[in-house]
């Protein structure tokens, strides 16, 4: 695949004081990231997964910063590709405090749920993937509710309650620099193209609770979007509504197609045709074997398929 022989720095300055870490999750560039906070109070936001953590690890010491000096990380939601290596942080570094949404803190501390139900999701390529993923000790969780400040490196973040991807969703916002920690709040979007897909994961996806969620991100005027997968994008108002825009087209396709009938394999392929024609026509073919590693597309399938039935 021509993306793995791209040579792509594995660190990214996108400010004097934030670093992005690419985890080259899956081999893959650009697909998971981790930010990094230096200054005062050295933290992460989202920890990746555990398969990738030395990766991070060098990535922090290219920054110049010794991973034994972070204080904190704060991750925008549990899901694995996020927070999965919090806990084998934990156990290098027992001093950190993890940030967290009041509802996915139990989940950190004891992953057993998670672990099952994503393991449905992603069968036996779950370790290779993921990695072991280690309980958090309770007693370093800090649940933040809606509107809490949290002061990460030298900025000062508001926590924003941000459901629809999942109901335990945090956007991490800057107002002073403008720049919000999206999580997958703000869809997946890769450098380079104005295209925005939007990661729809079974079992939580929410449409109205996610149009309020990107009513509220469009009227605090962010103007840089720092996405998980992948990175900064400046054009913000632009994507949170394309990001609306396709999320109830693609929702249309999948009730239309479950109206008329059609089992879950066929909903399934429909909306991967649908899909694959819709990021080829807007972002160029080789894009999609990346979007697929991110979040494939019979998973976000199956999510939307979950929503639509619940009614
Ligand atoms: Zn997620």
């Amino acid at each position: 695949m021509w993306y793995r022989v791209v040579a792509m720095a594995h660190v990214q300055r996108l400010a004097d004081d934030l670093f992005l870490i690419d985890t080259r999750y899956n081999e893959t560039p650009q697909a998971i990231g981790v930010f990094l906070l230096t200054g005062a109070r050295p933290a992460l936001i989202e920890t990746g997964p555990g398969a990738r953590v030395h990766t991070v690890l060098e990535g922090i010491r290219r920054a110049g910063l010794d991973p034994a000096a972070l204080q904190a990380v704060a991750v925008t939601h549990i899901h694995l590709d996020h927070a999965a290596a919090t806990g084998e942080l934990l156990r290098r570094f027992p001093h950190l405090e993890v940030y967290v949404h009041p509802v996915g803190a139990p989940h950190l501390a004891d992953p057993d749920r998670l672990l099952a139900s994503a393991r449905r999701l992603y069968g036996d390529a779950l370790e290779r993937l993921f990695g072991q993923v280690i309980p958090v000790p309770a007693d370093r969780l800090r649940t933040l509710a809606d509107g809490a400040r949290v002061r990460l490196g030298d900025r000062t973040l508001t926590a924003l309650d941000t459901p629809g991807h999942a109901r335990h969703h945090l956007v991490y916002h800057d107002e002073a620099s403008g720049d919000m920690f999206t999580g997958d709040a703000a869809g997946v979007a890769l450098p380079g193209a104005r295209y925005v897909r939007p990661p729809t994961p079974p079992p939580e996806i929410d449409l109205p609770a996610w149009d309020a969620t990107i009513a509220r991100l469009r009227a605090l005027r962010p103007r840089r979007l720092l996405l998980t997968h992948f990175g900064p994008h400046e054009w913000a108002d632009d994507l949170l509504v394309q990001l609306r825009d396709r999320l109830h087209a693609l929702a249309g396709v999948v009730e239309r197609a479950l109206a008329e009938g059609l089992d879950e394999d066929a909903v399934v392929a429909r909306v991967q045709g649908w899909l694959l024609d819709d990021i080829r026509a807007h972002h160029g073919a080789e894009a999609a074997g990346r979007f697929e590693v991110i979040m494939s597309t019979r998973l976000s399938v199956l999510g939307l398929i979950r929503y639509v039935r619940r009614g």
